[in-house]
């Protein structure tokens, strides 16, 4: 995806979904304007965390680090270790039953446990996850329009072979022959070369 239209689907995203006030999805606008300004400058990747961006994030959002700083170290020092596999996902995340994005809003840094928000209702005798407090308000205001089964739903109930992660990739159209690395990874995570390896990198470089 562009960097253009990753931008535009976010602010409709915080806008529809999070239900973010006029004001803060316009700041958020001028802030991302800024931003893609600096990474077309230096030509820089659209997912990655340069040593530049993340003074760039921080400076912006002093929270970042805290919250993802070392989830993308983590993912640093597995690619510098080739160790790619452990960049791959091994299951599944939970989808919310509204927009149907994973439901993976991290609130804290690891400090032993990278703990999700899990926002829920029941209805029907059936409990609901929700990626926010907004898409579960959406739902219940809405939900006999809104109520659809989300990918997991029907990978949980046998309609997607293999019941593995190929299967679910292939049932989405993503085959090998049109799947491929990270071409991005190389340009930047070299940035942190020499950086010691945390968590699993660091087991394979033992
Ligand atoms: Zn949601």
């Amino acid at each position: 995806m562009e960097l253009s239209a990753a931008i535009s689907s976010f602010l409709t995203h915080v806008r529809v979904e999070k239900g973010l006030s006029p004001n803060t999805v316009t700041a958020y606008r001028q802030d991302l304007a800024k931003f893609a300004l600096f990474a077309q400058k230096r030509k820089l990747a659209l997912a990655a965390v340069s040593k530049d961006e993340r003074a760039w994030l921080v400076e912006k959002y002093p929270n970042w680090e805290q919250v993802y700083g070392d989830k993308w170290d983590v993912i640093i020092d597995n690619v510098n270790s080739n160790n790619m596999e452990a960049t791959l996902p091994e299951t599944l995340p939970w989808l919310c039953s509204t927009c149907h994005l994973p439901a993976c809003n991290a609130t804290q840094s690891r400090d032993g446990t990278w703990r999700v928000r899990d926002v829920q209702l029941t209805y029907d005798g059936r409990i609901y996850h929700f990626c926010t407090n907004g898409c579960r308000q959406i739902f219940w205001k809405d939900r006999d329009n809104v109520n659809h089964e989300t990918l997991i739903d029907r990978f949980l109930a046998g309609q997607i072979q293999p019941m593995d992660v190929g299967g679910i990739l292939g049932y989405m159209g993503l085959t090998p022959d049109v799947m491929g690395d990270d071409p991005d990874y190389e340009a930047w995570t070299k940035d942190y070369a020499g950086r010691p390896a945390e968590g699993l990198a660091a087991a394979v470089q033992q």
